[in-house]
């Protein structure tokens, strides 16, 4: 009688995976593009992102993650006076030892350099250079993008998909006014991968109930994507998060049952490869809906 029950439950236990790869191998069409076994995106899935390789990542931000058990990709640049400003700025070292703690390191152009119709031509010199700096030291080459400034223009998507990119973050602008913070949350089923807007952009002045506002909309398929600087940060004090304040942030979203992960880590839950037809559409849909408003 065992074996027959047995057998039930193994059918049962395995039917949500088999139904859908039983579709795919009827269909050798669509193989390969869709052919994944994606995860269904989970309430209070948070992506945590940290720009402009701040020293303060390193010594603060670093042990407080670990601790805490979060995942996140930090975003390198070598602009600013990161060459002569090692009081400020991490060396090539701590962000190989990023990597190997397991953190994503993404990149964030070799000068930090807003992506528009002017700068295009020079776009894959700048990844390329920081791709390069990335294997000397050890790190994978990256996949995962934020536009410098949160400058965006379509003509970046084919270049980045040509450089292997999955993931991209842009700024909450053009649906929000930079100097608000505010943002939208990541809708995937909406989002073009390479133009994932920000939820929350952290700035001197929040508190928690800011990056509760944010990280709040992280649910019924969407994702809330945060983007943080240095902590502190002395160099960039318009978007300075303090350090106590940040340890009541990860403090919060761990209490409450967050998951945080690194925007390359996206790839459990949203097939990069899967593009809308229109990146703007939603965009265009959203800024409509607050004009409404
Ligand atoms: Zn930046």
């Amino acid at each position: 009688m065992k074996i027959p029950i047995l057998t039930a439950l193994l059918i049962l236990l395995f039917l949500p995976v088999s139904v859908p790869c039983t579709a795919q191998e009827s269909h050798p069409a669509v193989e390969g593009s869709t052919h994944r076994s994606l995860q269904p995106v989970p309430d209070k899935l948070v992506v945590l992102t940290f720009d402009d390789s701040v020293a303060s990542l390193h010594t603060n931000v670093r042990p407080l993650l670990k601790r805490f058990g979060f995942s996140a990709t930090f975003f390198i640049t070598e602009g600013f006076s990161f060459a002569t400003n090692k009081t400020d700025y991490m060396t090539w070292d701590q962000i190989a030892e990023l990597h190997r703690d397991g953190f994503e390191i993404g990149n964030h152009t070799q000068s930090h350099m807003g992506v528009g119709a002017d700068t295009l031509g020079r776009l894959r010199n700048e990844v390329t250079y920081i791709n390069q700096r990335c294997a000397e030291h050890g790190i994978p080459k990256p996949v995962s993008f934020a536009y410098p400034g949160n400058s965006i223009h379509p003509g970046a998507l084919p270049i980045l998909r040509e450089l292997g990119f999955k993931f991209a973050r842009r700024g909450a602008q053009p649906e929000f006014a930079y100097e608000t913070g505010r943002g939208i949350p990541y809708e995937p089923r909406g989002d073009h991968p390479l133009l994932i807007p920000t939820t929350g952009d952290a700035r001197p002045t929040w508190t928690l109930e800011n990056l509760k506002q944010a990280a709040v909309q992280a649910r019924d398929g969407r994702i809330a994507v945060l983007q943080f600087h240095g902590v502190p940060d002395h160099e960039h004090p318009w978007v300075n998060t303090p350090l106590e304040r940040f340890v009541e942030y990860l403090t919060w979203l761990k209490s409450n049952g967050y998951q945080c992960i690194a925007l390359g880590d996206l790839a459990r839950f949203v097939d990069p490869d899967d593009l809308p037809a229109e990146p703007w559409r939603i965009i265009e849909h959203r800024q409509a809906e607050l004009r409404a408003k």
